[in-house]
């Protein structure tokens, strides 16, 4: 999944750093590339760290140029490909875990640890991404995007998606990981946080001898993670006044997440983008303030047309905060931010929604 970008691309570099905590000797960082279809996210990284079994967290997307250079970078450390014993996948987008079912067929004999709410998606790949594709057309649907803007998202994503299939493959999950579970390696091991909110089954990974935390996607360097937004279940509660279907409201689970990691005073954060951040506390405050500034946009918005006596939809206040001709690809993330944002905004009471006749939601300020 992509995330919100804020930074320049980054500049070459040598694909493997070695020992970056020096505490930490067996820890390495490998830089992978990303297709050039991923814009100004050119690089992933991930983390090696050796010892029984040799360990990677995450993997890269699946393509030949990101196989070549993790195996580049393991002979530089002395190993093969098919001595990977276990692969820890923070989450289940590509960029994460598109190379495990490759490392098996390299004669990699692993185990694969994802957490349990995400463990599904990694076993089942293919399908679960063109389902996710079509719920997300339910959802804008709903929250109000009409049918010709419909028929433009659809397209752009069947455009992509033969290659979006391509950089993954479902693959067997062996660990369903839960919170508090450990990673063990012999002389150490990392804790297991749950930390929803960019997907429903991030992880984070503790290595609470030196306060060291791998972030994933939940924090970065220089970027800030988009949160998903999906239908969990295929028919309403029956208690909700709406009739709304459950989702997952991934703002509103990021913004919990990352609440409790302040004031942990972590040493370094070791996240997927963006380097080491040697600054945990204001990495976390500052992903933190950018969904706070947003929400508080959002909602001088939804005031100020209450002020007009108008109701308002998701897409009508993405038409009133973002440019029309943005790409397709930015639209669909600003529209799940927003309906991200409105979750938030009903939960703390600030906005009322209802639905109108023809089934769209719309909102005003509460
Ligand atoms: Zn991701």
């Amino acid at each position: 999944m992509r995330k919100v970008r804020t930074r320049a691309r980054a500049g070459t570099a040598s694909p493997l750093r070695r020992s970056p905590v020096p505490e930490r000797p067996a820890l390495h960082q490998v830089t992978l590339p990303l297709p050039s279809s991923w814009g100004s996210l050119d690089r992933v990284q991930v983390y090696v760290i050796e010892g029984d079994p040799l360990t990677l967290i995450d993997t890269g997307v699946r393509t030949d140029a990101s196989r070549s250079i993790l195996e580049g970078s393991l002979e530089e450390l002395g190993y093969g490909l098919a001595e990977i014993g276990r692969v820890v996948v923070t989450h289940a987008h590509r960029d994460h875990m598109g190379l495990v079912q490759t490392l098996r067929e390299a004669g990699a004999e692993l185990e694969c640890c994802v957490h349990e709410a995400d463990a599904d998606r990694v076993e089942r790949y293919a399908e679960e991404t063109r389902e996710r594709f079509d719920a997300t057309l339910d959802l804008f649907r709903e929250y109000g995007v009409p049918e010709p803007r419909l028929e433009v998202i659809s397209a752009s994503r069947e455009e992509h998606l033969e290659s979006r299939l391509a950089e993954g493959e479902a693959t067997v999950v062996d660990r369903r990981l839960r919170e508090g579970d450990r990673v063990g390696f012999k002389h150490f091991d990392l804790r297991v946080h749950h930390s929803p909110g960019h997907t429903p089954g991030h992880l984070l990974l503790e290595d609470e001898e030196l306060g060291l935390l791998f972030t994933g996607d939940q924090v970065m360097g220089q970027a800030i993670p988009n949160t998903e937004n999906f239908y969990s279940a295929p028919l309403p509660e029956p208690a909700e006044p709406l009739r709304r279907r459950p989702r997952f409201e991934g703002l509103r689970a990021l913004r919990s997440s990352l609440r409790a990691l302040r004031g942990r005073r972590f040493r370094r954060l070791l996240p997927a983008y963006g380097g080491i951040l040697q600054r945990p506390d204001r990495a976390i405050h500052d992903t933190l303030l950018y969904y706070d500034v947003r929400l508080q946009r959002i909602e001088r918005g939804l005031k100020h047309l209450a002020a007009l006596d108008q109701d308002v939809t998701a897409f009508e206040l993405w038409k009133a905060l973002f440019r029309e001709d943005e790409s397709i690809d930015d639209m669909r993330t600003h529209l799940l931010t927003l309906i991200g944002a409105l979750d938030c905004l009903e939960v703390d009471g600030l906005v009322v929604a209802e639905r109108r006749a023809d089934g769209v939601l719309t909102f005003h300020h509460g």
